[in-house]
């Protein structure tokens, strides 16, 4: 190798680790720090976190804004939630009575949603259908949910991980009988501590049970800004869905979509970053404490 062709070679290399270097430290410095972005959202219209969602004082609050907190991001014209858990129908009944809503019949089911979302969905499904494709709502209860909606699902799940634990002899049935009864954020907060043992509550006993399910009071779908998509697999519809404002927003949950009405490229700049996962792309609140 000649010395010039040396020198190249070298200064190609250095150029080459001089652009990794800058890349990781754009995927580190990317996304905003969320909860400064919600605080200060809330601020200009005179709110404070701790009132919406006490993430300093409350465990099940702290998961639900990691979690389910990109719904606190999404456009003006959207209402994100009073509370991030509601404790009854009546708070529940109070917050979407207060937002314009619209309803749909799709593929014979009824999907209800904030009005915003609602005409999103309407351009992506024209889109979807002129590219032979289609979007539908996933099962029965794909967009607008009540408290009970939201408590019965839970009980699908933490009914039979009881069973399944007590029958692995992991948990007792006192201790399992004990959590039946507590208020619900006692219990949400004490399947939480059995998930740090690894005794998981989804379906198969193998994921967290937040995976599929939200606490009861929790889930964006009382918002009124979510979607389960029957077509989630396939990544055209994906992108569809995304140039028209709605992201996959719930790490495994992949049939569930929000609507935040953003561009994809502008996400990290409200606190999101970008988790792939077998192929998926789930937008996640970039905060961890
Ligand atoms: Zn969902």
């Amino acid at each position: 190798m000649s010395i010039s062709k040396t020198f190249t070679f070298t200064v190609s290399i250095a150029a080459m680790i001089f652009m990794s270097c800058a890349d990781t430290a754009n995927a580190q410095t990317a996304s905003a720090d969320f909860r400064k972005v919600v605080e200060k959202r809330l601020l200009d219209k005179q709110q404070k976190l701790e009132n919406i969602c006490p993430v300093d004082t409350n465990i099940v609050a702290r998961r639900v804004f990691k979690d389910y907190g990109a719904m606190f991001i999404a456009v003006d014209d959207v209402k994100y939630p009073s509370k991030c858990v509601f404790a009854t129908e009546d708070e529940v009944l109070s917050f979407q009575s207060g937002v314009r809503s619209k309803t749909a019949v799709i593929n014979n089911v009824s999907v209800t949603l904030q009005e915003e979302s609602f005409n999103a969905l309407e351009k992506a499904r024209a889109e979807a259908i002129k590219a032979g494709l289609n979007i539908t709502p996933r099962g029965g209860s794909a967009s607008k949910r009540s408290f009970a909606d939201t408590a019965r699902i839970w009980n699908s799940r933490f009914e039979p991980g009881l069973k399944h634990w007590i029958a692995q002899k992991r948990i007792s049935a006192a201790d399992a009988e004990k959590a039946r009864r507590m208020d619900i954020i006692d219990q949400v907060a004490q399947v939480m501590e059995w998930e740090k043992d690894r005794l998981w509550f989804s379906t198969r006993f193998n994921y967290s049970i937040f995976s599929s399910v939200a606490a009861p009071g929790t889930s964006q779908h009382l918002s009124m800004i979510a979607l389960d998509v029957t077509q989630f697999a396939d990544k055209r519809v994906r992108a569809i869905l995304n140039k028209h404002g709605w992201f996959q927003t719930i790490i495994d949950d992949t049939p569930h979509f929000t609507y935040l009405g953003r561009k994809e490229k502008d996400l990290p700049k409200y606190g999101l970053r970008p988790e792939t996962k077998d192929g998926f792309t789930f937008w996640i609140p970039n905060f961890d404490r």
